[in-house]
């Protein structure tokens, strides 16, 4: 069993805020069990941020595993495959945890996973190829955030990376995914890390990883120390395990102290940033050219029977998955896509495995309720506790004019909604729903024309 006890010296500069949230690594020794595939999935066409995709199939339609069943020909987006083969049931639509409506396409499986012909590894001869190989494979940002892949790997003309970032920090409670990532598959990860610092011309490499985790830090420095093409130039940073340290801007602060401007990226300070899973998926895609149709999901909390770490097809119910993981507890009150931090809570099991999805949570009654928030009393912990210094407080209270301009002014749009405020607020306030809130009022706004 991990300790979190077991710390090694923090390496990396300051940052600012945070939370020490509780760890709840129940299931870091669980290693990840394949679910059969399921015998219908759902598949949305909003699994990224960006354009939804449309679909490319008819009902009635016969497809196979790895086929590629939608994309877009917008330039945020990525394209999506069926993760089984069978008949597509339907094109349909439905309202998906965020709270917008997407199409979705329902296949029922034949029993049969027949390969698509469309696999094979991509013929990659230069920059141009590999890009187009990556937007092929369907990958997106797998720690949440869902972001395509290629076009954070295709920064602008002029633009210098100088430093790629491995994200292993998995700070949020409960979730082991991207651990047993670095257990599991640390080859895979050490591999992409190689190809895509030699893609970005990056001249360093730094896989980051809590030192709860060390196990994890162990494997990794074995694989590195011993790879073919090791130069010095691709490393491993301990860090102290803090909450929302994985956050990107968070991270790429605590690696290598430079501060990702308001409203720009992390290419604008010379850094990408990968998460373990996705950059290790490449990897495998390379050699294989099989897309993305599954995940790793931890499924842990405490109403679950038999917590784990499943792999399953993208588009298998939660229910599914659930069940599989040996059910839920008659005193089951929520269920939360994601982590307690930043995840969402679902009203129902019938929301599909996402690709971006990384944990399912489900918790009785007692560790499921929320208090009733009461006054401000002024503290100031959730400004202290905010990576980005921003006053959760004031945008709380700005939100009863509902006035766009002096929301955003506030900052509303710099949250990367962790929860640290609402976290650490004595009054139970929930003042990471407001952010959420005031960003939806500013983007619902009405543009200024320009003059
Ligand atoms: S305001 Fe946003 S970024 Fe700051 S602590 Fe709250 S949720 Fe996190
Ligand atoms: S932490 Fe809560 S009580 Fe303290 S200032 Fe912020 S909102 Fe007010």
């Amino acid at each position: 069993m991990l300790s979190i006890f077991n710390k090694a010296k923090d390496a990396g500069y300051p940052t600012h805020g945070g939370a020490n949230v509780p760890h709840r690594k129940n299931t870091a020794e669980c290693k990840t069990v394949v679910m059969p595939p399921p015998e219908k999935v759902v598949i949305p066409m909003l699994m990224h941020l960006g354009a939804p995709c449309t679909p490319l199939v008819k009902a009635g339609q016969t497809v196979k595993v790895g086929q590629k069943i939608a994309d877009s020909d917008k330039f945020v987006s990525a394209p999506i495959h069926s993760p089984i083969s069978g008949k597509v049931k339907a094109i349909g639509e439905m309202l998906m945890p965020q709270g917008m409506k997407a199409a979705t396409i329902t296949i029922e499986s034949d029993g049969e996973m027949t390969l698509s012909e469309e696999i094979k590894p991509p013929a990659v001869n230069g920059k141009d190829d590999f890009i187009k190989a990556v937007r092929e494979s369907g990958l997106v940002g797998l720690g949440g955030a869902g972001f395509p892949t290629f076009i954070k790997l295709n920064p602008p003309v002029g633009t210098v990376i100088d430093t790629l970032i491995i994200n292993g920090a998995e700070c949020e409670p409960y979730i082991t995914s991207d651990y047993r990532e670095l257990i599991e598959n640390g080859e895979d990860v050490v591999t992409g890390v190689f190809a895509i610092k030699k893609l970005l011309g990056a001249e360093r490499a730094v896989i980051a990883i809590e030192d709860n985790k060390p196990l994890a830090i162990e494997n990794i420095k074995k694989i590195v120390n011993g790879f073919e093409q090791n130069d010095g130039s691709v490393s491993v940073m301990t860090l102290a395990s803090r909450y929302p340290q994985g956050g990107e801007k968070v991270l790429i602060q605590k690696v290598t102290g430079r501060v990702v401007p308001k409203g720009k990226l992390p290419a604008d300070v010379g850094c990408v940033v990968m998460n373990a899973q996705s950059i290790a998926f490449l990897a495998r895609y390379m050699s294989t050219g099989m897309p993305l149709i599954t995940k790793r999901l931890t499924i842990d909390g405490s109403a679950v029977n038999n917590p784990q770490n499943v792999m399953a097809c993208i588009g298998t119910p939660i229910n599914d998955v659930l069940e599989f993981a040996g059910g839920i507890k008659d005193d089951a009150k929520k269920i939360i896509m994601g982590g307690p931090m930043m995840g969402i809570a679902l009203s129902g099991g019938d929301i599909p495995v996402l690709k971006q999805n990384d944990a399912v949570l489900a918790f009785s009654e007692g560790d499921a309720e929320m208090r009733e928030p009461s006054a401000c009393i002024r503290c100031g912990r959730c400004v202290d506790a905010c990576p980005f210094s921003l006053m959760p407080t004031r945008v709380d209270h700005l939100l009863k004019q509902k006035d766009p301009v002096e929301l955003e002014k506030a900052g509303a749009m710099t949250c990367m909604e962790c929860g640290c405020c609402s976290f650490v607020c004595p009054a139970g306030r929930k003042l990471v729903q407001s952010m959420r809130l005031a960003k939806r009022i500013i983007r619902n706004a009405p543009k200024k024309e320009a003059k």
